[in-house]
Order: structure tokens, then C-alpha cells, then sequence
């Protein structure tokens, strides 16, 4: 059998793990932290379960075609439930909204808003539809080593649709007035890691994905997908090593011979690499067999870390519901202190998922869960007392917009920041979410999936194709496990053949 290790547990290492077990090979996965996950871990405390980083699931269709490969559905191993209302904004105490689920519904909404913008809506969702549809069957399940990738008939003829050259921020305004429509459509192009300014319209996409596909929530958390790849990936025979941390990369004769492993040499015939990609080059590998230096990864576009706070409160919430998006804050100003001038912000917009609105069981009865997240730039140190600053001034802004009490019902209280980052998933510059979509880190012009100076050594996650978030990391290890299945039946061939 043919020995191939993936290092890290995140969900491009389980969703390579899971595609070349399938095809026979014998895979270890070998994750340093004690549980599965990476980023999506989850954790229990008094009563409470809290996923740690993703909780908006998006693109069901992406989780449906990964388990159907395996003769599997979601409804396997969780049951998802569509929200309604898709999430909550606040522009201000007076002016909040709950941004129904569906499209007629979307369509009053928008048309009480700005009058005629309904009609407006649904040509941009259209456009944002056929965007999904040639991005999805021809751009991101690419390995994005080769131009020849992008010559297709299909795609070239459709890329003045495609919008790869328009920003977000410009698409959206050619469309609708309203500031606060305008903020609703440049929400989704966030997850990206990017300003709408900095994002090509291509991503629109999201769009359709937000308001067509819709927003839905795994019960029990979005870790139940972890768990459900996991199971699939042991029932395929993969074996999970946990505690195990990857030290080096051990390179013989321009082959990936060997990891180093809690001090301990162990062979293998390919290696994987799910961990942060800078990590693996910078930290793993000796310096003449990485395929980037330190001045390549300083001169990347990271999408922002976070600061993180995991609440459990003894009392329910009448003014939240499940996602809740402050922006009642100059978003450009923040925008600005993450990406052009990193610095800690001085009034941030955050975000507040409240799970225990939709599932009884990740709070005692009566109780509930609040996970807080605000936005920062990449390469700042937190500490405890810039910790203490920005819950002050979240929970007092968010005690005074939903005029309820919070900070004398908060009977458990975790933070996790930019360090945190850093010293559990060795993560360059404490990054959340990877590298920012813009278009020159889209594609092809992303850190790639091989190292020509290693033959058996590949890339996957968040920092290569086709981006960050869920629904792309299981796309990204799926592509590199078919690239390494296609490399070795071609390596096979040419012994054959000699
Ligand atoms: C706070 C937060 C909120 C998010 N929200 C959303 C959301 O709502 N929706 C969405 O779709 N996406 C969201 N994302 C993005 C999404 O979670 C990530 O893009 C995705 O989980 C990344 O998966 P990955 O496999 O690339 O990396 P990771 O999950 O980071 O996995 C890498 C793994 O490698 C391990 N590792 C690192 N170094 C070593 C080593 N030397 N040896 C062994 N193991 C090692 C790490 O411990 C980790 O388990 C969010 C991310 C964060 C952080």
C-alpha cells in the first residue's frame, strides 16, 4: 500500500485524507492539537459547547457533492436546519433588520427599502447564479498550476460576465442607492478576507450563495461536520494521530523521505501538508527546498485574524438572533486598521453567533450561548489588557443596542485571540482565515499545491486553491488528493513503460 501521511486535521486534510483512502491508499493523519478540526475545533465547558472558528454554513451543495462521492449524505452524519431569518444587522439601535430567508420574501424586504431595488435584485442574483455555476464547475475544483486550466470555451467566452476585473464595491453600486443594501450585498465578500473594493465582482457568487442557497446550521454545531468526516475517513480506514507534532520535513535525494514526528522519524511514500502553508515552507523544510522565502509570504494579503470571545450566559436574549451583524460602526475605518494600516480598531463592527436560538443542546435549558468575534489585522500581539478593552467596549455597545443586561448574566467567559492563533495552528501572523481573495491571490497567483524542488510533497488548506473558508477547504482537499492519485498512476505508468 502506498504510504501518505497528511499533516493536519483541519477539513482539507480530512477531505484529502478521506479521497485517497478511497482509492486504496494507507493514510495517517497526524494533527498536533489533542482533537480533529483545526480552526472548526469545539470545546465544552459548564454546560456549554462552543465551535471555536466557523459557525455560517453556506454552499450546502459543496458539503452534498463531497459526501456523495463517498455513496454518503450529510443527513448521514448531521441534520441541517435553514434559518429564517438568514441573519440580523444592526446599522444602529433604532435601525436593525432581519434579512428574510428566500427570495420573494428577499424581494419585499428590498423593495420596502429602496422602491423598484426588487427587480434589481434578482438580476444581480441571476448574474450571481451564472457566476456560481462557471465558478464552481470551472474554477475552483482546479489545481491551478497551469493557464491551459482557464482555457475554456465556457469561461472565456463568459468572462466579461465573470466580472473578474470589476470591484465588489463598484458591481454592487451600479445596482442599488441605499447605503444600508449596499452593506448587505458587500457583507458576504467579508468571508474573503478582502474590502469590496479589493475583491473582484466575480464574487458575487456569494451573493447567490447568501440569498439563493441560503444560510443553514448544522444541530449540535458545525463541529457535527468534523465529526461526521472523521467517521467517514476511519470507516475508509484512515488512522488519526493525535498530540502529534510535525517537526520537520526530512528531504533525501529531492523526495519527501520522512517527517520527524514528537522527535520520532517516520516514512511515508507522499506527504500531504494541511497545516498553515507558510508554517510547513518556513518552519518544516530546509531552506533550499522552499518554494517561497520570507519576502514572498511579508508581500501576501492575509485576511484578518480575530479576537474571539466564547460567552455562556445564564439567561435567554429576546434581541439577538442566531447570527447578528453589528454595523452600527464606520466599517471603512476598520476596514482601513485591518488592511492598510494594521492597527487595533478604534470603533470595530463585530459579530455574534447565538447558536442556543436554533439548538437546545449547546446551552443548559434556559441559558445561552454567545460566540463573539471582532475582526483585526493580522501581526498584532494581543494581551490580557487589550483583551479586557475590547470586551468592555462590545459588551457595552451591545447591552446598549439590544437594551438588555448581559455582563451581570455571564456565568462563563473564554477569549481567544491573534496568539492563539499562533500557538495552536501555527498560523503566519496569527491569520483566521488564510490569504484575502483579491484578484491577484486568486487562482493560479495563490501559493501552489506542489513544490517542484520536492516530487512527493503537496499543499492543501486555506492558504492555497481555491481560499478560505469550509466550503473551499474540503474543495482544496479534494483536488490535491485527485492531483496526487493522477501523479502517482502517471509515475507508475512510466515505470511500467521503462
Ligand atoms: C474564527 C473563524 C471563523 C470562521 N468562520 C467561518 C464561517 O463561518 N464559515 C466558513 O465557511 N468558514 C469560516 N472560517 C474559515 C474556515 O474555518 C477555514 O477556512 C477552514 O476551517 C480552514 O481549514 P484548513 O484545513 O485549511 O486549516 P486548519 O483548520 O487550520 O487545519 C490545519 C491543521 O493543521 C494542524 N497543524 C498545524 N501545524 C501542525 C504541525 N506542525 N503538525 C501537525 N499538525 C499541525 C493544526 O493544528 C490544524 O488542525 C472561519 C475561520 C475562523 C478562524
Amino acid at each position: 500500500m502506498i504510504k501518505t501521511v497528511v499533516i493536519g486535521s483541519g477539513f482539507s486534510g480530512l477531505a484529502a485524507a478521506c479521497f485517497l483512502a478511497k482509492e486504496g491508499y494507507a493514510v495517517t493523519v497526524l494533527e498536533k492539537n489533542s482533537t480533529a478540526g483545526g480552526r472548526a475545533r469545539k470545546f465544552e465547558a459548564n454546560g456549554f459547547m462552543f465551535d471555536m472558528g466557523p459557525s455560517w454554513y453556506w454552499m450546502p451543495d459543496v458539503f452534498e457533492n463531497f459526501f456523495k462521492t463517498f455513496d454518503k449524505k450529510p443527513s448521514d452524519y448531521y441534520t441541517l436546519t435553514r434559518l429564517d431569518p438568514s441573519y440580523r444587522i444592526f446599522f444602529s439601535k433604532e435601525d436593525v433588520w432581519d434579512v428574510p430567508a428566500g427570495i420573494p420574501a428577499l424581494c419585499k424586504f428590498f423593495e420596502r427599502v429602496e422602491p423598484g431595488s426588487s427587480v434589481q435584485l434578482l438580476k444581480f442574483l441571476k448574474e450571481g447564479e451564472y457566476k456560481y455555476e462557471v465558478g464552481m464547475q470551472k474554477l475552483v475544483y482546479k489545481p491551478g498550476l497551469s493557464v491551459s486550466e482557464l482555457i475554456d470555451t465556457k469561461l472565456l467566452s463568459g468572462m466579461l460576465k465573470l466580472h473578474v476585473f470589476l470591484s465588489m464595491s463598484n458591481h454592487v453600486r451600479k445596482y442599488f442607492k441605499d447605503r444600508r443594501l449596499l452593506q448587505l450585498l458587500e457583507f458576504p465578500v467579508l468571508f474573503l478576507g478582502a474590502t469590496p473594493k479589493n475583491t473582484p465582482a466575480l464574487y458575487s457568487l456569494m451573493n447567490y450563495a447568501d440569498m439563493s442557497l441560503g444560510t443553514w446550521y448544522p444541530q449540535g454545531g458545525m463541529h457535527k461536520i468534523v465529526e461526521g468526516m472523521v467517521s467517514l475517513a476511519e470507516s475508509l480506514g484512515v488512522t488519526f494521530k493525535y498530540n502529534n507534532t510535525v517537526e520537520q520535513i526530512v528531504v533525501e535525494n529531492g523526495e519527501a523521505k520522512a517527517l520527524i514526528v514528537n522527535g520520532k522519524r517516520e516514512d511515508f511514500d507522499y506527504i500531504i501538508a494541511g497545516a498553515d502553508y507558510h508554517h510547513v515552507e518556513q518552519e518544516l523544510l530546509p531552506e533550499e527546498f522552499r518554494k517561497y522565502d520570507e519576502a514572498y509570504w511579508n508581500a501576501r494579503k492575509l485576511a484578518p485574524s480575530s479576537l474571539i470571545f466564547y460567552l455562556g450566559l445564564n439567561k435567554k436574549l429576546k434581541n439577538l438572533q442566531h447570527h447578528n451583524l453589528f454595523f452600527d460602526a464606520d466599517f471603512n475605518k476598520h476596514a482601513d486598521q485591518i488592511y492598510e494600516n494594521p492597527a487595533w480598531p478604534d470603533n470595530p463592527l463585530f459579530y455574534i453567533c447565538c447558536p442556543s436560538k436554533t439548538d437546545h443542546t449547546v446551552a443548559p435549558a434556559g441559558f445561552e450561548n454567545l460566540f463573539i468575534l471582532m475582526p483585526s489585522a493580522t501581526g498584532l500581539r494581543d494581551s490580557e489588557d487589550i483583551k479586557k478593552k475590547f470586551f468592555n467596549l462590545i459588551i457595552n455597545r451591545l447591552e446598549f443596542l439590544t437594551g438588555e443586561s448581559i455582563n451581570d448574566h455571564i456565568v462563563y467567559c473564554r477569549n481567544y485571540g491573534p496568539n492563539d492563533f499562533v500557538t495552536d495552528y501555527n498560523a503566519f501572523k496569527g491569520n483566521a482565515y488564510g490569504l484575502a481573495n483579491t484578484l491577484m491571490q486568486t487562482a493560479n497567483l495563490k501559493p501552489s499545491i506542489i513544490n517542484k524542488k520536492i516530487k512527493n510533497l503537496f499543499y492543501t488548506g486555506q492558504l492555497t486553491v481555491p481560499g478560505p473558508g469550509v466550503p473551499p477547504a474540503l474543495i482544496s482537499g479534494q483536488v490535491v488528493a485527485q492531483f496526487v492519485i493522477r501523479q502517482h498512476e502517471k509515475s507508475k505508468q512510466r515505470e511500467f513503460v521503462n
